[in-house]
C-alpha cells in the first residue's frame, strides 16, 4: 500500500493528500506527516479500493455496451476518470439535497473513509461496493456511525 505514495508538486492547500488514478497523491513536504499518519493512510487506501470497484463496474458496463454495438471501445479509456465523475456526481447530490449542510463530508464514499479510518480491521474485511450502505449511515468526523442526533450509536 505505501508504496503507492507519489510525491507530487502541489496538492492542493487545506488537504494533505489525494487518491486517484491508484495511487495516493501527496505533496513533497507532506509526505513524511502522511505515511506516519496510519488513519490517513487507512482513509485514503479506502478510496483506492473504492475507485477499484467503480472501475471494474464501468469496464463491465463499457464491455456490454461495447460488444452489443451501443457504444465504442473507445469508451474504455473513460475507466481512469470513472471513479472522479462518481465521486463529483456524489457531491453534486449531495449538494442539491438538504439537510446536509456539509456536502464534502457527507458523500458516502467520504463516510466510509473516515469510518475505516476509525476501524483499522475494516479494510480487510471490506466487500466491494461497501459504500453503498454509507448512503444511509451516518459518520462523525471522528469515523463512528452516529444516529440522526449526532449521538454514537455503536
Ligand atoms: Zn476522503
Amino acid at each position: 500500500m505505501w508504496n503507492r505514495v507519489v510525491k507530487f508538486g502541489v496538492v492542493m492547500s487545506g488537504f494533505l493528500c489525494a487518491s486517484f488514478f491508484q495511487c495516493i497523491w501527496v505533496a513533497k513536504d507532506k509526505y513524511e506527516r502522511l505515511v506516519k499518519n496510519h488513519k490517513t493512510m487507512m482513509h485514503e487506501w479506502t478510496h483506492l479500493k473504492q475507485e477499484l470497484d467503480m472501475m471494474v463496474l464501468y469496464a463491465a458496463l463499457i464491455t456490454i455496451l461495447a460488444a452489443t454495438g451501443v457504444c465504442s471501445w473507445w469508451w474504455m479509456c473513460g475507466i481512469v476518470f470513472s471513479y472522479l465523475v462518481q465521486y463529483g456526481i456524489s457531491w453534486f447530490l449531495q449538494v442539491l439535497l438538504p439537510p446536509y449542510d456539509k456536502a464534502y463530508k457527507d458523500i458516502p464514499m467520504e463516510k466510509e473513509a473516515r469510518y475505516s479510518s476509525a476501524h483499522p480491521d475494516y479494510i480487510y474485511t471490506r466487500w466491494p461496493f461497501m459504500w453503498i450502505i454509507f448512503l444511509f449511515i451516518r459518520v462523525n468526523n471522528d469515523g463512528y456511525i452516529v444516529d440522526k442526533d449526532g449521538n454514537v450509536k455503536e
